[in-house]
């Protein structure tokens, strides 16, 4: 299908080194996207872009393929998201690879540190949202600068969580940065629409990665929360791969500012 195919298209995928960052890659670069990852660890990165190069080639080659001969780019850049001269280094280095850039998946991002909030510090709330929120807006600015000069437009996807939008008890700076997220995203969706740049949410349920491996291997933590997801699994990363697809495609060029829950049913239950 033309409006989802990703062919000649630029997509940045901060933390798509690993967990659902690269879910979300190996979806792109199956639907021809041109991609850069960014992540802190060169050795981690290094080898996500080995495996979606290799995915790329396949795609590449595949004879019924009517992108045929075409395969992905991939990329890979060193970027701490914290650090904003970082994210501008990494903008800067796909665009000399690329040349353009269609679209930015903010999805780097760390846990909190769990606690009642009385007893947390600010300096607790400040690691956490120097990754979540202040990573988020870098990475944000740098590809609006983009779209801007380009003048075509683009689409943001934000990775926040459903602690954005339920009472995220004992997990609260971390609830608190991706509510921040939220705004972020449907205060970009209003102030750059009328430049045909678009902002989206993708939150995702419990999903199983490096994030939450403390609770994937709680045998107390999967009885009482994962019998609570209608599919009764956890999420993986792959479950992420569709949904990027279609809000860096044209085909959802009409949406915008909207939060796309990807849970399994959990929030409905
Ligand atoms: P992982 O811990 O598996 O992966 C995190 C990714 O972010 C890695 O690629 C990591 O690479 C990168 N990253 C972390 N800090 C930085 C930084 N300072 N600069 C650049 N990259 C960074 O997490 P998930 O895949 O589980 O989470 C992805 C997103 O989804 C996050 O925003 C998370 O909050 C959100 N989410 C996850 C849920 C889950 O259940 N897993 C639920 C709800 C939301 P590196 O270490 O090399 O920098």
């Amino acid at each position: 299908m033309q409006a989802l195919d990703l062919t000649g298209r630029t997509v940045v995928v901060t933390g798509g080194n690993r967990g659902i960052g690269l879910g979300m890659a190996r979806g792109l670069v199956e639907a021809g996207a041109d991609i850069a990852i960014w992540g802190r660890n060169e050795e981690v990165n290094a080898e996500a872009a080995a495996q979606l190069r290799a995915l790329a080639e396949e795609r590449g080659t595949a004879g019924s393929d009517a992108s045929a001969g075409l395969a992905p780019g991939v990329a890979a850049f060193a970027c701490d998201v914290s650090d904003p001269a970082q994210v501008n280094r990494a903008m800067e280095q796909t665009l000399e690879r690329f040349g353009r850039l269609d679209s930015l998946i903010a999805n780097a991002g760390v846990s909190g540190m769990y606690g009642r909030l009385h007893e947390l510090d600010l300096e607790a709330w400040r690691k956490v949202s120097a990754v979540n929120v202040e990573g988020v807006i870098s990475g944000c600015q740098a590809a609006i600068r983009q779209f801007l000069d380009q003048g075509e437009g683009g689409s943001l996807v934000l990775l926040a969580s459903l602690a954005g939008i339920e009472g995220a008890g004992r997990n609260s700076l971390y609830g608190a940065t991706k509510g921040a997220v939220l705004a972020l995203m449907r205060a970009i969706a209003v102030e750059y629409g009328r430049e045909g740049i678009r902002a989206n949410a993708i939150l995702p349920g419990w999903i199983e990665t490096e994030m939450t491996q403390g609770s994937v291997s709680s045998e107390v933590f999967t009885r009482k929360v994962i019998s609570r997801v209608p599919y009764r699994r956890w999420g993986t990363p792959e479950d992420f791969a569709a949904a990027a697809v279609y809000l860096a495609s044209p085909g959802s060029s009409f949406v915008n500012g909207q939060q796309f829950v990807i849970d399994g049913g959990y929030t409905v239950f």
